[in-house]
C-alpha cells in the first residue's frame, strides 16, 4: 500500500492557506481522481459543538476540503455519526452543516439509510453511504482519547457505523485492546480512500470531548492510515506504538509492512514535536518501573480509572445514561443533577465522558485515599 505521508505547518484557520495545504497534501500524496466521482467526506463530529472547543474537524478544513474536491469536478457528500445520534440531525454549531449549504455539498444524515456489511463472522451496521459512494475522505481531528489513548484516522471510520450501533460495539468489545481490534477491523474493510487530519487545533488532555485545545499547527494527509496515525501521534509525543489501534495494524502488518517504510513528506518531524502535550496520563512514555506500577494498577479492579461524576456541574441531560451501553448509570431517586454509577456494571468504555457536555464527568483514579497518595506524591516529586 501507498505509504507516502505529507505533513504541512499550518498554525491557523485561514481558509486560502488550508486550501493550498490541502491541495499539495492531497498531490504529494497521490490522493484518488476525484473526476466525476460521488465522494462522502466523513469529518469528526463527536459531538456538536462549537469548533473553538476542538471535539470536531474545523469547518474551514471541511469547507477548503469540498472546495478543492469541487474544482475536480465531484459530487461532494457529507456526513458523521455522533456519540448521541437521532434522526434529522444536522452538525449545525459545529457550523460543518453551513458549510454545506454554503458550498452546495449534501449533507446525508446517517440514520436515514442504514445498512449492514460483513465483518468478520458477523454483520454490522453502517450508513448506506458508505457503500454508495465511490470515494470516502475521512477527515479526522488530532485529539486524545480516554479509551484508546489517541483519536485519528484509524478510529475516525467508527462515525460511518450510525447512532446506537456504535453503543452496541463497546458492549461486544468490552476492553482496550479488543475496542481497538476491532477499530482496525473496521478500517480496513470500510478502506476509506484518503485521509485528511486537522491537527491545526488539536486537543491535549480529557479528550476526546472534554480535554484542552492545543495548537499542534499541522495537516496530515495519506491514503495510508496507519502512516497518518503514526505520524500525528509522535507529534503529540507519544511512543505511537504504546497506541493500541497502531500496535494492532503494525502486528498484523496492514497498510505498512514496517513502521520504517513510511514515506515521509514535511518538515523534520522532531521540530513538530509537541513535548509538553498532554497526553492520557496512563499511556505516557514511562520508565520500567513506573510502567510495571502502572500495569500492576490497572489490573485491580478498584484501583483502576473510570468515570467520576461531579455532581455539581451535572445539569441532568441523561446524555451519559443514554449512551451507556452496560446500563451502568441512573439518575439518583432523590437528588437532583445526581448520577449514580453502578461500578460492577461499568465496561470502562468512558463513552459516557464523550457525551457529556458539561463536563461532569472525569476520568480518574478515585479509591479511598487517593487524592492523598496524589498529593503526597506530587509534593515529594517537587523535593526532588
Ligand atoms: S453527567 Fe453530564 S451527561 Fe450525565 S446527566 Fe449530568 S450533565 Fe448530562
Ligand atoms: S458508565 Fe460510562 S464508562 Fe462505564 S460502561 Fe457506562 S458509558 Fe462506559
Amino acid at each position: 500500500m501507498n505509504s507516502k505521508v505529507a505533513v504541512r505547518n499550518c498554525r491557523e484557520y485561514n481558509p486560502d492557506e488550508v486550501y493550498t495545504h490541502i491541495s499539495d497534501i492531497y498531490d504529494r500524496c497521490n490522493g484518488p481522481d476525484v473526476n466525476n466521482k460521488k465522494v462522502l467526506l466523513k469529518p469528526n463530529i463527536l459531538n456538536d459543538v462549537d469548533p473553538l472547543r476542538c471535539v470536531t474537524t474545523h469547518p474551514v478544513v471541511v469547507e477548503a476540503m469540498i472546495r478543492f474536491l469541487q474544482e475536480r469536478n465531484a459530487t461532494v457528500l457529507v456526513g458523521d455519526s455522533p456519540g448521541i445520534h437521532f434522526r434529522g440531525f444536522k452538525s449545525e454549531k459545529s457550523g460543518i452543516y453551513q458549510v454545506c449549504q454554503k458550498t452546495g455539498a449534501k449533507w446525508i444524515d446517517f440514520m436515514k439509510d442504514q445498512s449492514e456489511m460483513p465483518l468478520g463472522s458477523r454483520k454490522i451496521k453502517i450508513a448506506s453511504v458508505a457503500k454508495e459512494a465511490d470515494l470516502i475522505i475521512s477527515l479526522p481531528k488530532l485529539k486524545t482519547h480516554q479509551l484508546t489513548f489517541f483519536t485519528g484516522a484509524i478510529k475516525n471510520t467508527l462515525g460511518l457505523v450510525p447512532g446506537f450501533a456504535k453503543t452496541k460495539q463497546h458492549a461486544l468489545h468490552p476492553d482496550r485492546e479488543s475496542f481497538s481490534a476491532f477499530l482496525v477491523d473496521l478500517t480496513e474493510a470500510v478502506a476509506p480512500h484518503f485521509y485528511l487530519m486537522d491537527g491545526i487545533m488539536g486537543m491535549e488532555g480529557d479528550g476526546p470531548g472534554q480535554g484542552i485545545p492545543v495548537n499542534t499547527g499541522v495537516l496530515i494527509g495519506s491514503a495510508n492510515p496507519l502512516a497518518v496515525d503514526i505520524i500525528a501521534c509522535t507529534i503529540a509525543g507519544y511512543d505511537p506504538m504504546i497506541i493500541p489501534t497502531n500496535s494492532i495494524a503494525v502486528g498484523r502488518g496492514l497498510w505498512l509492512k514496517d513502521v520504517k517504510d513510511i514515506d515521509y513528506d514535511g518538515p523534520i518531524l522532531e521540530s513538530l514535536v509537541k513535548k509538553d502535550f498532554k497526553r492520557v496520563a496512563y499511556a505516557q512514555t514511562g520508565n520500567v518501573v513506573s510502567r510495571f506500577i502502572m500495569r500492576k494498577l490497572k489490573s485491580v479492579r478498584s484501583l483502576q480509572v473510570k468515570p467520576v461524576f461531579i455532581h455539581d456541574k451535572c445539569i441532568g441531560c441523561k446524555e451519559c445514561i443514554k449512551i451507556c451501553s452496560q446500563n451502568a448509570l441512573a439518575m439518583h431517586p432523590v437528588k437532583k443533577n445526581w448520577v449514580v454509577l453502578t461500578d460492577k456494571k461499568c465496561i470502562r468504555c468512558f463513552c459516557c465522558s464523550e457525551v457529556c457536555q458539561s463536563n461532569a464527568i472525569q476520568v480518574r483514579r478515585d479509591f479511598f485515599g487517593y487524592s492523598f497518595l496524589r498529593k503526597s506524591y506530587s509534593a515529594v516529586r517537587r523535593l526532588f
